[in-house]
């Protein structure tokens, strides 16, 4: 491909790195908190590719006001498809100032066409290698119009990221990490096909610079942010070894199946895991099987919610409504079976079908797309016709759920399924912490004291029981069969 420009010049650059806010950051139901959780680690980790002597700025649009009245040489923004539109509007006010313009992300790599109008650069897929090659070819005036990732893919050996350019103090979770790209599984309805198509799609950090990057961030807490954290079990099980005497406590996700195998749960517990995005999505074998989410196929998910709840981990499950055989029953039982099995937080999904997966095609195939406003595409609106539901009682049984799952006498449910006194006040704490204080964690962001919240977490995500855990850590599982799956 022909070089369309750049910045021919031996000395330093300037470099504005945006994480423009989603559309609904700007509606009054935004939830402050929902947003001031993650410092934009994708951005930092390409700024790690910077000279020492360029001079770089992160600015995350959640938390911070953002000053357009800049000229610097490059900008870099980050876009999803709920920012997408204010990610345009971003990329073309530089532009008319003259400012080089990178795009990249999931959205851009879905739709790169809708994506090329507004940028100077497009990054289609990961950009930990296409990005330093991008870098390499602005400054000497030589950058193509698209870099696209694809064989040759490694986060082996990358620099630090530059945490020194996130302001810790805007999040609750300063101390969030990334230790692996993309994830071995294949949902339909999932981004992660399309956006590492054309190369690897699942692979891993070393495992000592892993734990070299978990040494460097303070404090106790940690966030994996991994899709699949126990995707490859040598890696993860090496680097739960690795922790297990760091007295860390962290949280993550994983696939119903990896819970169920083996013993890697119960390392990860010793190795400090207080908490688990677990994708339990439907219940219907026929949903399972139309998003091709073989790993939860005849998969006892009520064992799965025992055997973390015997490890003291909390769950947060994930749940998808308005697939093709769901019908208007699937919100109250989805919700009964939640609280009964002691689920902690359950974050529900409309079934949206992202552009570029399998599902969006099926769909659009099928004539079943209402809506291309990608401001709409948050799991939270219906933008397609649903085959057993009509679309407004979908909207309505996801907006029943959220306010069932989270009514008091629900969560007492919940928090009461658990065996251990501790365990059940935990519960408690931390989901009506994450649901029922929105004022509080207002005050925090706005008096910029999230920080002094994180103690309060780390005691929530303290050991349930350490005699009780330190006998299931031992014999694999209090419950007998657990490890039989
Ligand atoms: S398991 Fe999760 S991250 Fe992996 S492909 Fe499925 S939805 Fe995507």
């Amino acid at each position: 491909m022909a070089s369309i420009g750049g910045r021919r010049a031996a000395g330093p650059l300037r470099v504005k790195f945006i994480l423009p806010a989603l559309t609904e950051a700007k509606s009054p139901f935004w939830r402050p908190i929902k947003y001031s959780l993650f410092p934009p680690l994708g951005l930092a980790s390409l700024a790690s590719h910077l000279r020492p002597d360029d001079e770089a700025e992160i600015v995350d649009d959640h938390v911070q006001a953002l000053n357009i009245d800049d000229a610097p040489d490059l900008v870099v923004i980050q876009v999803y498809i709920t920012n997408a539109y204010r990610a345009y509007a971003l990329a073309d006010h530089y532009r008319s100032k003259g400012c080089f313009v990178a795009l990249g992300g999931l959205h851009v790599t879905a739709l790169p066409e809708e994506a090329a109008v507004h940028a100077d650069v497009l990054f289609l897929g990961p950009g930990d290698e296409t990005f330093p090659e991008f870098l390499a070819h602005f400054r000497a005036g030589e950058a193509r119009a698209r870099y696209v990732s694809s064989g040759g893919r490694t986060i082996e050996g990358l620099p630090p990221v530059r945490r020194d350019l996130i302001d810790r103090s805007r999040y609750l979770v300063p101390n969030s990490i990334v230790v692996t790209r993309g994830c071995p599984q294949h949902c339909d309805f999932c981004y992660k096909d399309a956006f590492f198509s054309g190369g690897a799609g699942f692979y891993t950090q070393r495992v000592d610079e892993a734990l070299a990057e978990i040494e460097r961030l303070p404090g106790r807490h940690l966030y994996f942010l991994d899709d699949h954290l126990l995707g490859n079990r040598r890696f993860a099980s090496n680097l739960f070894d690795g922790m297990a005497g760091m007295n860390r406590l962290f949280q993550g996700a994983a696939t119903v199946d990896s819970v169920l195998r083996g013993d890697l749960i119960e390392q990860a517990a010793k190795a400090g895991l207080r908490s688990l995005f677990v994708g339990f999505e439907s219940f219907s074998a026929e949903n399972l099987r139309a998003s091709n989410k073989k790993q939860n196929l005849a998969r006892d998910y009520g064992e799965v919610t025992r055997r973390l709840s015997d490890l003291g981990i909390m769950i947060n499950g994930s749940f998808v409504f308005g697939m093709d055989d769901d019908d208007g029953d699937v919100f109250d039982r989805t919700v009964e079976w939640a609280v009964r099995h002691g689920v902690t937080t359950a974050t529900f999904h409309i079934m949206t079908p992202y552009p570029g997966t399998r599902l969006f095609a099926r769909i659009e195939q099928e004539g079943r797309i209402t809506s291309r406003n990608w401001n709409a595409y948050d799991t939270r609106h219906v933008v397609y016709r649903p085959v057993k539901l009509s679309a407004d009682t979908l909207k309505a049984g996801y907006d029943r759920a959220y306010r069932d799952f989270y009514s008091w006498t629900n969560i007492g449910r919940a928090a009461l399924s658990h065996p251990s006194a501790k365990h059940k006040a935990k519960h408690l704490a931390y989901a009506a912490g994450w649901k029922k204080l929105e004022p509080l964690w207002d005050i925090a962001i706005k008096t910029r004291r999230l920080r002094q919240m994180t103690p309060v977490l780390e005691a929530v995500l303290s050991k349930v029981s350490r005699r009780e855990t330190d006998v299931l850590l031992e014999t694999g599982s209090a419950r007998p069969g657990a490890l039989r799956l």
